[in-house]
């Protein structure tokens, strides 16, 4: 009987350039784990571009969901998406499949890559979620001509994704966790992840915590990039500063991702499939190289991990076999670069040494896995602890060509015994009964109608009612209701209500 520690791994390598990283990688982690008595049992699978060329809309076909299922751990290529035929990116729709709700994303300043900041000590890791927010894809169009995307934000999803990053700081023994928001101007969505934030800081003490508005995040990143620690973010801003923080260690060719979920994780390099290198074997592999060290940490093989990543250090440290993007990047002659092949071949050559200009891997604080024990409330605990809503009134979105004076005063002899017109307001500046200085036409409004006995609750009738005599004079488009928590308004006013 054979005495090797087995993994089953499904590997997805995916369009493009993804296939030559993939295969890189597998070699570079076949070699090591015969050195240390491991084997992976590589369940190859498909997704991405040539899914969709089948014809499977989801671009993630049922096999390779199977494979996942059953291995719960993908190391993944880069994946095409389709542009303009209403395709889902398959990464997407992967991470969403598994409920991979953190996407880890770290940068570090690496031996023998010249960097503007080299020397500064970089070494952050941006913790992004990677659920919600516009990403969970819910747009509709308005009107033929006004397009809207709906930014969710749960207690939950942030509770989970900070209480992530907090783990993860401990884990690594990291000293600071940023959180970063837009809580100045999205009170309710970047506010509740900014309050979370909050409340969890005082859990995790020992742990120094602050929070950064997320523009003046994208300026510290430049201006003092070492000052940072763990940033964690909601999932769009956490996307484009991660891209940010690995423009400041090297670029694209050594950004790594880990994707975790609490049963699945999916590791990938943050770059796309660079579909002009594709098939031509100069890319660099690192940065799926280096994903796959968060995955072998992830499945408990920490030294070997370790030692894959010291080897991939070593051999940029030592710059004799180079691929085209570092030399570019050092000002030297592309045709001096090795292939993908030749590199890959230098890093399995260094495979048990270890750079010496920086720390080495086995020397630093080591992460496994993050699961974070999940305190959030149930459902009905939450809402006994929160209260019944109470429905003050209705936003209703109506698409109009008609001047805000016109549409304000027909909606307003609408409004009926039990409500008030408010306001109506165009993209969130009250048009009506003020009228906005710089008005600008787009042809939708909202109205808000307000219970005229503010001590009543509306009834469902009283609003619908509302609703058939506004599509009188209007195309309604969608409504919101207004309600309120122990007294707490639950929306936003509009600018100059
Ligand atoms: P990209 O594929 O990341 O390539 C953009 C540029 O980044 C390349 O032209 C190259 O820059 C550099 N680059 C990327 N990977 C590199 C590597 N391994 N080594 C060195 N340099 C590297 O971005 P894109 O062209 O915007 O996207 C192409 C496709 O990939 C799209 O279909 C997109 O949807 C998809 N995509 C997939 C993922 C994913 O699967 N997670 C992520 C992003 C994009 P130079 O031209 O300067 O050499």
């Amino acid at each position: 009987m054979s005495n090797l520690r087995r993994h089953a791994v499904t590997i997805i390598p995916g369009d493009g350039v993804g296939p030559e990283v993939a295969l890189a990688t597998r070699r570079i982690l076949d070699a090591a784990a015969a050195r240390a008595g491991v084997a992976f049992d590589w369940e190859e699978a498909e997704a991405g571009a040539s899914v969709f060329l089948k014809g499977d809309q989801t671009g993630v076909p049922q096999a390779t969901r199977d494979s996942i299922e059953r291995t719960r751990v993908a190391l993944k290529g880069p994946l095409e998406t389709p542009v303009g035929f209403g395709e889902k990116s398959a990464n997407v729709t992967l991470r969403k499949l598994f409920e991979t709700y953190a996407n880890v994303r770290p940068a570090r300043e690496l031996p023998g890559i010249p960097t503007r900041y080299k020397g500064e000590g970089i070494d952050m890791v941006i913790v992004r979620e990677n659920i919600e927010d516009l990403y969970a894809g819910i747009e509709h169009l308005q009107s033929h001509d006004v397009a809207q995307a709906v930014k969710l934000i749960t207690r939950k999803g942030s509770e989970k994704i900070i209480r992530f990053a907090y783990e993860l700081a401990l884990r690594e023994n990291r000293k600071k966790v940023t959180t970063a928001s837009k809580a100045n101007i999205l009170k309710f969505t970047e506010g509740m992840f900014k309050r979370i934030g909050e409340e969890l800081a005082a859990e995790y003490a020992p742990i120094e915590a602050n929070h950064l508005i997320i523009d003046n995040v994208a300026h510290q990143m430049v201006k003092d990039p070492a000052q940072f620690d763990v940033i964690v973010a909601t999932n769009l801003h956490g996307d484009i500063i991660s891209d940010l923080a690995s423009g400041l260690v090297g670029g694209l060719g050594f950004a790594s991702s880990a994707n975790y979920g609490d049963e699945v994780a999916i590791f990938e390099a943050v770059h796309g499939s660079a579909p002009k290198y594709a098939g031509k074997n100069v890319i660099n592999p690192t940065a799926l190289v280096l994903s796959a060290t968060m995955m072998l940490r992830h499945i408990g093989e920490l030294d070997l991990a370790d030692q894959v990543e010291d080897a991939v250090l070593a051999t940029l440290e030592d710059g004799k076999a180079l691929p085209q993007d570092v030399v570019r990047q050092q000002g030297g002659d592309v045709e001096a670069a090795v292939s993908t092949t030749g590199f890959t071949d230098a890093v399995i050559e260094n495979l048990g040494r270890g750079p010496t200009s920086v720390p080495t891997a086995a020397s630093r604080p080591r992460a496994t896995s993050v699961k974070p024990h999940p305190r959030w409330v149930d459902g009905e605990k939450r809402l006994a602890e929160v209260g019944p809503a109470t429905v003050l009134g209705v936003d209703i979105f109506v698409e109009s060509l008609l001047s805000p004076a016109e549409i304000g005063t027909k909606l307003a002899a609408l409004s009926g015994p039990n409500f008030n017109l408010r306001m109506v307001s165009s993209r969130g500046v009250v048009v009506w009964p003020k009228a906005a200085p710089a008005f600008d036409h787009v042809g939708f409004f909202r109205a808000r109608f307000i219970a005229r006995d503010e001590t009543q609750a509306v009834s469902n009738e009283e609003l619908l009612a509302l609703v058939t005599r506004v599509a009188g004079v209007a195309q309604w488009v969608h409504l919101e209701k207004l309600r309120s928590w122990g007294g707490e308004e639950g929306f936003t006013r509009a600018a100059g209500e």
